[in-house]
């Protein structure tokens, strides 16, 4: 959907030729990018290119000058950039150099007034290997290359918000829901292809859109909370899964089209800043839209997991507004472990058995869904495309094959539609399945 819109989005950001000024540059270093801004007084119409040994990058912006007694901070720098230099061209361009430290991706835009800043042409710096294209797999190095399916995992509460506590051992939820963090993480990241990161890694407190910040920064492709209900009755118990209700996502689509700060965040890879508020709420409710839908796939094979390791409450995944799953394109669910007001169920959740068998099950459902449907660029998503194969040499064995790959002999006859030992032969390819 993404890709039909794209024409429609390049027409929207051309922008007239006008007359403009450079008022100020500004320098914001991101962890992972480099971002400099121009101010300018009217849209800057621009062109950039780059240029090696020594690596620069040229922006030419069109019939533009300095702004009167304003003058550029040739000294500006940091990890990708060296100094800047700029120079009036005969034909009443502006020509800036950025001397780089090493090769960039660069990536530019240019955003109407707001609040707080005039017209703006932004020239974000990415290191090269970061942003590496997805791209077939040629060889098992392509497959190196590619990079791991990122899930933040969100330990509910933390610090002075215990979260609920339970009533034999008043056993406090935001412990609970540390340990089983830790655990999970420990699991996905055995997981060849996948990566977890932790929103709080000790006892302390992290406010809920700080949790979702945090993923967003960590460009998670998926957001896992965890908690532990508690209910007046203490005979309920089970463990549930949750999404984001429909409702919860249009009043968090209301926001961030209303909220300054959001709009300057990618979603789905665009920014809705410089968009008309009828474009920006479309392209906003699109990548809703999908990520909803994977929220839910998720989620279901974490509920199905869940199941085989207890009793599950509620009969399917369930929806709620709980604003740690809204962010607008990162799939996320919330797991509630269990009830830590029902007495059985309190000691399961301290028992480090038991939240090892909880952990290992949102694993494998987790798996479950990205080997599934990998995002693109992940070495997932190359293994995929291009499974394994093995040629037949004298003396091998369906059975040895099967114990080098680690995968069943039977799945093995299955995906290579073989009846009996005696029908392989020698230089013969077999399609390894996934194991
Ligand atoms: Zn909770």
């Amino acid at each position: 959907m993404k890709k039909l819109l794209l024409p429609l989005i390049a027409l929207l950001m051309a922008t007239p030729a006008l007359a403009a000024q450079v008022a100020g540059v500004r320098l914001w270093t991101a962890p992972d990018h480099t971002r400099l801004v121009f101010d300018t007084t009217a849209p800057a119409e621009h062109k950039v290119f780059a240029l090696k040994g020594p690596d620069r990058l040229v922006i030419d912006l069109a019939a533009t000058d300095l702004a009167d007694g304003f003058a550029i901070d040739k000294s500006l720098s940091d990890k990708h950039l060296k100094g800047l230099r700029h120079a009036g061209k005969p034909d009443g361009s502006l020509r800036v150099v950025l001397d780089l430290k090493r090769p960039v991706r660069p990536k530019t835009f240019v955003l109407k007034p707001n609040a707080s800043y005039g017209h703006r042409l932004v020239v974000d710096l990415y290191p090269v290997e970061a942003t590496r294209k997805p791209r077939v797999a040629k060889s098992t190095e392509d497959i190196k290359r590619a990079r791991d399916v990122v899930i933040a995992i969100d330990a509910g509460h933390g610090g002075d918000d215990p979260g609920a506590s339970g009533s034999r051992f008043r056993t406090k939820e935001k412990h609970v829901t540390l340990d089983i963090a830790k655990r999970l993480k420990r699991h996905i990241d055995a997981q060849p292809g996948l990566r977890g990161v932790l929103t709080r890694t000790g006892d302390y407190y992290i406010g809920l859109r700080k949790r979702m910040a945090l993923a967003r920064k960590h460009r998670a492709d998926l957001f896992i909370s965890i908690h532990a209900d508690a209910f007046r009755d203490k005979r309920v118990r089970g463990s549930s899964v949750y999404v984001l209700s429909r409702r919860g996502a249009s009043s968090e689509a209301a926001r961030w089209l209303a909220e300054k700060e959001n709009a300057s965040d990618l979603v789905g890879g665009v920014t809705l800043e410089d968009k008309d508020p009828m474009l920006a709420s479309v392209l906003l409710s699109l990548s809703q839209a999908a990520t909803q839908h994977s929220s839910h796939s998720a989620a279901t094979q974490v509920y199905k997991e869940l199941g085989r390791v207890g009793k599950t409450h509620g009969r399917r995944v369930q929806q709620a507004r709980f604003v740690v799953l809204k962010s607008p394109d990162i799939p996320s669910l919330l797991v509630e472990t269990g009830f830590i007001s029902n007495p059985t169920e309190e000691r399961n959740l301290r028992d480090p058995a038991h939240q090892e068998r909880l952990a290992k099950a949102i694993m494998q459902g987790v798996k479950r869904f990205f080997v599934e449907s990998p995002p693109p660029g992940t070495l997932l998503a190359e293994k995929r495309k291009k499974p394994l194969r093995h040629v037949i040499a004298k003396g091998d064995t369906l059975s040895e094959i099967a114990d080098r790959y680690q995968v069943s002999v039977a799945m093995l006859r299955r995906t290579n539609a073989i009846r009996s030992d005696n029908l392989i032969r020698v230089g013969q390819v077999l399609v390894i399945p996934e194991s």
